[in-house]
């Protein structure tokens, strides 16, 4: 396969598809080289008995969300609600809470901490610019501290606290302890603020994707044909200012522009000749990917409906911290969805397949009842022992990277764009935020 083309994308995910099929109409010539044999990256569909299919990967959408939104419609794809009716739970603090709407029943004084302390984070968030959030009014102050020590100075309980490490962990796959505030600040900006973030109806976890959401990827991949090259880890790229030549296992392929698609981690374990600028390499070597292993558990009927329950809850406590209903719209087998995150997703990986299933079916009898343990169906998947993730939900800026390096972020190198969710301004981390990436590396201007 020696090629040439006008671009190369690397990352058959949602960025690199966008990318391609963007370049595409604009009457570029693009070829995609996918790692992997499949396309869609951390959209992943597996299949529940009966063969309707699940989310393994990334799945929610939110009505803010609009790029990937018209994706979707454009796409031909639809959506639909995420089950919400009945009881949610929330254990914080040693205190059960079974409540419906949107707020725990919590004692007032940690109820009133919560509010106050989502109201600092979301003015911090509302007041970082989000395509240089380096430049924000006590940027400095705020990259010099994990989002841990910013939590422990603002929120006054433990409780209190204890949510703030909960949602931490949801969102971000990661502990407060890991994440620069800026990071986090700049994260939840990204997103509209904390309610946007872990919200079911009006926020992120509103609507699912008919079908599975690796559809999406799927479908762009139909529509680029044989300019999708699956099975093709590109492991080197020579560069100047005429262009690159992008090697891969399967051949080596000239192109006037590249654009790379994929987490920053793995950006890097590309060889560059010549080598990238240090400010580029310094940058990425300071985004680690979050850590989680997904769940979905299957029983014959979603029995906790039946009990009154929505099938959302939440703990500090448990190491499945968040869980869902993940019954398709179909019907069908009952689906649980949990996430072990973070600090919870080491332990985890680190136990056989078997006390792991114990430990989640533990935690899903405590939440649900005894029923909980009697599933028909076990499905999981450690995301960072995916050779071409590395982990997930994302990556995140460690203390010190975005005031130190954050430019460097979507500058380009020379003949080399850089897309991907990470380097999103808006929902970054998401799918939404991947389109963004794609969008803006397919339209950077090219010199005459
Ligand atoms: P990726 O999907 O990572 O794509 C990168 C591609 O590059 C991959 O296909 C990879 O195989 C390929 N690649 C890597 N290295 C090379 C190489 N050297 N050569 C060639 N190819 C290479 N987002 C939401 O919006 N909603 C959710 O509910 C949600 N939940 C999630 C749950 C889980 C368990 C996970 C894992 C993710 C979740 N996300 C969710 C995040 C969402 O999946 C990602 O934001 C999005 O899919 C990222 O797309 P991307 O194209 O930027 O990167």
């Amino acid at each position: 396969m020696d090629r040439s083309v006008d671009v190369v994308v690397v990352g058959a995910g949602i960025a690199g598809l966008v990318a391609a099929r963007e370049l595409t109409r604009a009457g570029r010539e693009v070829m995609v080289l996918e790692a992997r044999d499949r396309v869609g990256g951390r959209l992943l569909n597996a299949e529940l008995p009966g063969g309707t299919p699940i989310e393994i990967g990334g799945q929610w959408v939110g009505p803010t969300q609009h790029r990937v939104l018209a994706l979707i419609r454009e796409l031909g794809l639809r959506t639909y609600p995420t089950h919400v009716a009945g009881r949610h739970i929330a254990e914080l603090g040693g205190a059960r809470s079974e409540y419906t709407g949107r707020i725990p029943r919590l004692d007032p004084v940690t109820l009133a901490d919560i509010g106050q302390t989502q109201w600092r984070l979301d003015r911090m968030a509302a007041a970082i610019p989000l395509g240089e959030p380096w430049t924000a009014v006590g940027a400095g102050r705020l990259d010099r501290q994990t989002f841990d020590t910013w939590l422990a100075r603002t929120a006054r309980t433990r409780r209190g606290r204890a949510f703030f490490r909960l949602v931490t962990e949801a969102v971000f796959s990661a502990g407060p302890e890991d994440l620069s505030a800026l990071w986090a600040g700049f994260y939840i900006g990204s997103a509209g603020g904390v309610d946007a973030l872990i919200d079911t109806a009006g926020g992120a976890q509103q609507d699912r994707v008919v079908g599975g959401a690796q559809v999406i990827a799927l479908q762009m991949a139909r529509e680029l044909g044989d300019r999708v090259v699956l099975d093709s880890p590109v492991t080197g790229i020579e560069w100047g200012d005429a262009g690159a030549r992008v090697r891969s296992d399967r051949g080596t392929v000239s192109a006037r522009r590249v654009v790379i698609a994929v987490p920053p981690p793995l950006a890097s374990r590309i060889r560059y000749s010549p080598g990238l600028p240090g400010d580029r390499d310094q940058l990425v070597q300071r985004m680690p990917m979050g850590r989680v292993i997904k769940v979905n558990v299957v029983y014959a009927e979603p029995f906790w409906r039946t009990d009154g329950w929505s099938g959302q809850a939440n703990s500090d406590s448990r190491p499945l911290g968040t869980v869902f209903d993940n019954t398709p719209h179909d019907g069908g087998p009952g689906v649980l969805v949990g996430f072990l995150e973070g600090r919870h997703a080491d332990r985890g990986a680190r136990m056989t397949a078997a006390d792991r299933r114990a430990l989640v079916l533990e935690d899903l009898a405590g939440y649900f009842g005894p029923r909980a343990r009697e599933p028909i169906g076990f499905i999981e998947r450690d995301w960072a022992e995916e050779e071409y993730s590395r982990g997930c939900y994302g990556a995140f800026a460690t203390p010190g990277t975005l005031t130190r390096f954050g430019p460097h972020l979507r500058r380009p190198v020379g003949p080399l764009h850089w897309a991907g969710t990470e380097t999103a301004t808006r929902w970054a981390g998401y799918m939404d935020g991947a389109v963004e990436s794609g969008q803006r590396a397919a339209r950077a201007p090219w010199s005459p």
